[in-house]
């Protein structure tokens, strides 16, 4: 899962929001306003599936997701307006949904979610922490709602996509990378090199396919909680 940094909403979204104050998305979205949502997503997510962290190849597959976190919970689940907040939004894959006749435990992400509560925040970097990889590339977490949020609802460990062994492998060209580069160097030259693969990817947002396992390695090397 990746942290989500959104930016100011499309003006399209905004004129839409302010010349029609009862819509509601399900049934009131335009084809061009979603068009929009779909380009800044997959530009502020990086191409990535905001769950399964995949690469999306281009903004029309992009799957608009309303990710509602279930805090603050003073406020609604359900008005309308919260489906046309672009803040609570979410770009994601179709996570296998696309194949013909595929079984439910294949699919992922939304696809597999259906309407069930999360209660990891993707908005939040503090949560998106909370969930951790085994060294077989299994996703976890250590918090009971948030282990059912990755390996239930959104099904991250899908083994018809092979997503841990993808993700292993991932972390593996990683660390073969940083240990090249590093080699004959001393340990001070080892750690910047993690200090400087962290803050790429997570201050300067250079967001690579399942990289949340690299981020959340470089978090117990470098001590990060
Ligand atoms: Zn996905």
């Amino acid at each position: 899962m990746i942290v989500i940094k959104r930016g100011k909403e499309p003006n399209s979204l905004l004129k839409f929001r302010k010349d029609n104050p009862d819509a509601d998305y399900e049934t009131d979205m335009p084809t061009d306003v979603a068009k929009d949502i779909r380009e800044q997503m997959w530009e502020e997510q990086r191409c990535l599936c905001a769950y399964c962290m995949k690469k999306i190849d281009a903004p029309a597959v992009v799957r608009i997701e309303h990710c509602r976190p279930r805090h603050p919970k003073d406020e609604q689940e359900h008005d309308k307006k919260a489906t046309l907040d672009f803040k609570w939004m979410l770009g994601v894959c179709y996570g296998n949904s696309l194949v013909r006749g595929v079984k439910p435990e294949d699919k992922t992400c939304d696809a597999h979610r259906g309407n069930t509560e999360l209660t990891v925040n993707p908005f939040d970097e503090l949560s998106v922490r909370k969930i951790k990889y085994k060294a077989d590339g299994s996703i976890y977490s250590d918090d009971a709602d948030i282990n059912k949020d990755v390996t239930e609802t959104l099904n991250l460990n899908c083994q018809a996509l092979s997503l841990p062994q993808t993700r292993k492998n991932v972390l593996m060209a990683e660390k073969n990378r940083i240990m090249r580069k590093c080699k004959g160097k001393s340990q001070d030259a080892f750690i910047h090199e993690l200090e400087r693969t962290y803050a790429s990817l997570v201050q300067e947002r250079n967001l690579t396919p399942y990289c949340g396992i690299i981020i959340s390695w470089l978090e117990s090397k470098l001590k990060i909680s």
